[in-house]
């Protein structure tokens, strides 16, 4: 194995090293979300119909059904935007500022965005994410509902004169619980407040089009939220089963499991918030975030 010199402080993760200041944690965000008007989340067009995305599933007792879906890499999407478009003082968006885009990502080790999100500079550069997204199965078994929609207003002025043609779109059921789950690895707190922002920026920006727009679904008063930091996985994790069509019961599987955690292990090794304990750490990052990047 090589020895490192002074010089060379880069691991061949391509990551530059943090000090015993700045540890590194895996964190994991669990999150029960709620749809509060239709939501669309497109997937294809078949004749005039814009279709939603749907999951196909066969349950543990062997049904086959159907449920609508917030796939993880369009909230991903939705977030890496929000960072993007996040506010800087001096009046610039983020992005405009790190010159960090969609596409075009820059890639840089000390780009907030790229650090977790990852980015590709094709032939040059690829910084790997450390952040992925998971679940967004809905937890209702309810069809898309299918609505008929005037022309998009960009294409109501007809130099042809040809007569416009309406189309319909298929929308997700309001009130559809929708399981999220989001995973960072090795990351310092300071890394880690860009993916807390994201995570609470982009819950009014669900979907595309309009409406848009999710809320973290509770429970007497209470968001089922949890939030882990983690060296030890010293918990269980508040995944619901997608096989789960019933919502009342998917909320107390997510209470049950969030409670279970290991109490031998110490706070530096494991440490996880539930409910309003873990908005309010994860607004704390998300205030950090701000602090950091955005009102330097
Ligand atoms: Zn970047």
């Amino acid at each position: 194995m090589a020895t490192k010199t002074d010089n060379d402080k880069r691991v061949t993760t391509g990551l530059p090293k943090t000090d015993e200041n700045n540890p590194r944690f895996h964190f994991d965000i669990y999150a029960i979300l709620e749809g509060s008007q239709e939501l669309y989340l497109g997937h294809e067009v078949q004749v005039n119909v814009n279709m939603v995305e749907t999951i196909e599933l066969q349950t543990k007792d062997g049904n086959s059904i159907k449920k609508c879906y917030i796939s993880p890499t369009k909230r991903r999407g939705i977030e890496r935007r929000c960072l993007i478009w996040s506010p800087v003082k001096s009046g610039e968006l983020l992005g405009d500022k790190l010159g960090c885009g969609i596409p075009k990502t820059c890639t840089k080790t000390d780009c907030p965005i790229c650090m977790t999100y990852g980015g590709l500079d094709p032939g040059k550069s690829t910084l790997i994410g450390r952040l992925t997204h998971g679940g967004g199965v809905a937890i209702q078994e309810l069809d898309p509902v299918e609505k008929q929609r005037a022309m998009h207003p960009s294409k109501l002025v007809n130099k042809n004169e040809e007569t416009p043609i309406p189309f319909k779109r298929e929308y997700n059921q309001p009130g559809i619980f929708y399981p999220v789950y989001n995973h960072v690895l090795s990351v310092t707190e300071k890394e880690f407040s860009a993916v807390a922002y994201a995570f609470l920026d982009a819950l009014p920006r669900m979907g595309a089009g309009n409406p848009k727009g999710v809320s973290i679904a509770e429970e007497n008063q209470i968001p089922l939220l949890v939030l882990d930091r983690y060296l030890v996985p010293g918990g269980k994790r508040p995944i619901i089963s997608p096989s789960e069509t019933n919502p009342e019961t998917a909320i107390q599987e997510f209470l049950r499991l969030a409670n279970d955690q290991n109490e031998n292990i110490k706070e530096t090794h494991f440490k996880r918030w539930i409910g309003n304990e873990a908005l309010t750490k994860l607004q704390e990052y998300s205030c950090q975030f701000v602090d950091t990047y955005l009102q330097e």
